[in-house]
């Protein structure tokens, strides 16, 4: 390891806890609400092991602490007592990749989830794999005094050359900045890395792109892009770094249009297209960036009257808390009129959301009803949900969701 990371505390914090919390406690849910504790120890630190009890003392579970969030406790192990050491992240981990067996085996895919947070019981953790390089990215500081044990149990599952530390959104804006972008074990990066997703090139920034360098959660949806697109013109709304563009090009597409605000996605989207163009059957596909607003984009497009075989629809979070869901639907509706006001008939629109405070069904009556306001009526192709790699444990794990359909 070659940065320092605090020490984990000797002492461990005895918390007690309502009847409420316990039943949540009891039926899997891994997070331990502040308002729920009744009892407290000591004012303990960052990344303490929280144990907990319940009214009568009994053990329900251990958890890390964490005094600056209102998700206090995110819990490692309920109703057994366990301790949590290297071995134990190791056990996890092991079993998190026996669940991937089919990705991890694979010669066309080597940039995957290896540990999906909440899902795969390590609450508040995600770790990423391209290719060579471990990203592990933090959704809550108390996980830091602990890192030195994750990366060495990370180590004895694989032989990563370089392993990456990323912060989520809101940490980075405060004293936690500094761990961003932090490589915790392993070779400087010096290049952005290149890694495969079924058999295609992407390049991936750990350090500094979004998430943790790719939308890894979209490789299904991408791939039935690729099956869809042969012969059509293809418009990429909100492409990043071209990820549908370049699945939707080796499906045989005659144009593909990669739309995002971000340059620097744009610039790497190009790239990715280039990477892949040679050897295939994506040499005869015209690739576009567009770099600017997606809504004004697409209704400088309506208004000069451009039409698209297949529109793809993929923004980010609408919606990080409840007061913001309406807002957020209103922003998908809008994307879908838009959509199909540049759709040819019979065009296929594609549109995916990832705010998990946004219903599935909900999403999806939206879209429906924006594209009937439009005048158009959607015959759904699939609705899809979460990868093998993306398992779902808990309601609040469940964001992704996109709907496949022609618009009549
Ligand atoms: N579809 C992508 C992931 C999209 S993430 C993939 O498969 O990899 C959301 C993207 O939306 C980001 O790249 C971000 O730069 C872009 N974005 C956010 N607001 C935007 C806006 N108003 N107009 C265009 N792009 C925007």
């Amino acid at each position: 390891m070659q940065t320092k990371l605090p020490k984990i505390s000797e002492k461990r914090i005895a918390l007690h806890v309502s009847r409420v919390a316990e039943r949540a406690i009891r039926s899997g849910h891994p997070w331990l609400f502040e308002n729920a504790i009744l009892k407290q120890s000591h004012q303990g630190k960052m990344g303490d092991l929280a144990v907990i009890f319940n009214k009568d003392r009994k053990f329900l579970g251990i958890g890390l602490f964490d005094p600056e969030s209102i998700i206090r406790v995110r819990i490692l192990r309920a109703l057994k007592p366990a301790t949590i050491n290297q071995q134990f992240f190791e056990e996890k981990l092991r079993t998190a990749h026996q669940h991937r067996a089919l990705l991890c085996d694979s010669d066309h895919t080597n940039g995957y989830r290896m540990v999906h947070g909440e899902n795969d019981g390590m609450p508040g953790i995600v770790i990423d794999r391209y290719a060579e390089t471990a990203v592990i990215k933090l959704y809550t500081p108390a996980w830091i005094p602990h890192l030195n044990d994750v990366v060495a149990a990370l180590k004895n599952i694989f032989p990563f050359e370089r392993i990456v530390l990323r912060l989520s959104g809101n940490l980075k804006e405060n004293k936690y900045n500094l761990f961003d972008g932090m490589i915790l074990d392993g070779k400087m990066l010096i290049d952005p890395i290149i890694f495969l997703e079924n058999g295609l090139k992407f390049e991936a920034d750990p350090q500094k792109g979004q998430k943790t360098g790719f939308f890894l959660d979209q490789r299904e949806n991408r791939a039935r892009v690729e099956e869809l697109a042969k012969g059509k013109s293809v418009l990429n709304v909100f492409s990043y770094t071209g990820g549908f563009s370049v699945y939707a090009g080796r499906g045989g597409a005659k144009e593909v249009i990669s739309l995002d605000a971000s340059k620097v996605a744009t610039d790497v989207a190009k790239r990715n297209f280039s990477l892949n163009q040679p050897a295939s059957i994506m040499e005869s596909t015209v690739h576009t960036i567009v770099t600017g607003d997606a809504f004004d984009a697409m209704t400088k497009m309506k208004k000069k009257g451009r039409l698209f075989e297949m529109v793809i629809i993929d923004p980010p979070s609408f919606a990080h808390k409840k007061s913001q869901v309406e807002g957020a639907i209103r922003a998908y509706k809008k994307l879908t009129r838009l959509g199909v006001e540049i759709l040819a008939p019979n065009g296929i629109l594609v549109q995916a959301s990832c705010s998990s405070r946004v219903d599935s069904e909900l999403f999806f009556d939206s879209i429906h009803l924006a594209a009937r306001q439009a005048g158009r009526q959607l015959n759904e192709i699939e609705r899809s949900e979460h990868a093998l790699d993306h398992p779902i444990g808990f309601p609040e794990g469940e964001y992704l969701k996109c709907l496949f359909a022609t618009a009549r």
